[in-house]
């Protein structure tokens, strides 16, 4: 049995969303999505709208979040010259999603303090690549970036303040040629280990689940294994970016170690050409 009511990976303007959540949460509704998460980078500062957003729109909001982690392996050439990516990216993404959480239940403070230095340590980053781009003649203000932020401020936003100062032709050329992870107007970011990151979310009563695992290039047999002895509950391999021969190979191995699986369009907004919803996933193995 398969469904399509659920989309469990979504941005808002808390993050690196264009829309505000009551407009990603009306789109969700309009897509026949019946159980929606919003998951944006290391904050929860949408879920309040959210669940009234979804109240209005008739759906079901499940609170998640993604976390920025370290790497869990290094990548593999080989895997990644087959799933035609030029390399791994940099950090991995652990969706942490809290189902049936109250609003006000004290775990929630918990996990929410947790975030916080993951999150504060966004301005002090962007800055120093503010710094760096402006002595590669690139000057750009903070406050040209923050202006393009509606929440949780990251590189797309600086992207975007370089394309209309004509310092770069596209965002995509930004992240190529400049703010790429390891390139010269890159700032590391200090992040918790996804082992790190499984055992907060577990006491704070969620589960887990590696979000978009095709770009990490690890073959599916050794991903799953890792996130097996990690802990982890689930991987996203119904991800709207994974070919569906990816898909199947996933989930083939999450069965074989009773890992569940979850979906998500990873929906950032219109003008990228997305749309949420759609996401095939077979209930049996639907990580709730
Ligand atoms: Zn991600
Ligand atoms: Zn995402």
């Amino acid at each position: 049995m398969w469904t399509q009511d659920y989309d469990l990976h979504s941005h808002s303007t808390n993050s690196d969303g264009e829309h505000s959540v009551e407009h990603v949460a009306k789109l969700m509704a309009v897509n026949d999505v019946k159980n929606w998460s919003l998951t944006d980078h290391d904050t929860i500062a949408g879920w309040n709208d959210a669940y009234a957003a979804a109240q209005k729109h008739g759906i079901n909001f499940i609170p998640g979040v993604e976390i920025t982690c370290e790497c869990g392996l290094s990548a593999n050439s080989d895997e990644l010259e087959l799933r035609n990516r030029d390399r791994g990216s940099k950090s991995w993404h652990l969706l942490a999603y809290f189902p049936g959480l109250i609003p006000n239940d004290a775990r929630i403070s918990t996990f929410a303090e947790w975030l916080i230095p993951l999150q504060n340590n966004r301005i002090p980053r962007m800055r120093k690549m503010i710094e760096k781009l402006t002595e590669l003649g690139m000057p750009i203000e903070f406050s040209e970036v923050s202006s393009k932020a509606g929440g949780s401020i990251g590189r797309p936003h600086l992207a975007e303040v370089m394309v209309e100062k004509g310092y770069v032709e596209s965002k995509h050329e930004a992240f190529e040629l400049w703010i790429g992870d390891g390139l010269p107007g890159h700032v590391i970011q200090p992040k918790p280990t996804i082992q790190e990151a499984v055992d907060m979310v577990k006491k704070c009563g969620g589960i887990t689940s590696l979000a978009h695992p095709i770009y990490y290039g690890i073959p599916p047999e050794e991903l799953v294994e890792y996130c097996f002895d990690s802990g982890v509950d689930s991987i996203e391999a119904f991800h709207r970016s994974h070919p569906d021969d990816y898909r199947y190979e996933l989930w083939q191995y999450c069965k074989e170690k009773s890992l569940s699986v979850s979906c998500g369009s990873d929906f950032h907004g219109q003008s990228y050409g997305q749309t949420p919803g759609s996401m095939a996933i077979p209930i049996a193995e639907l990580c709730f």
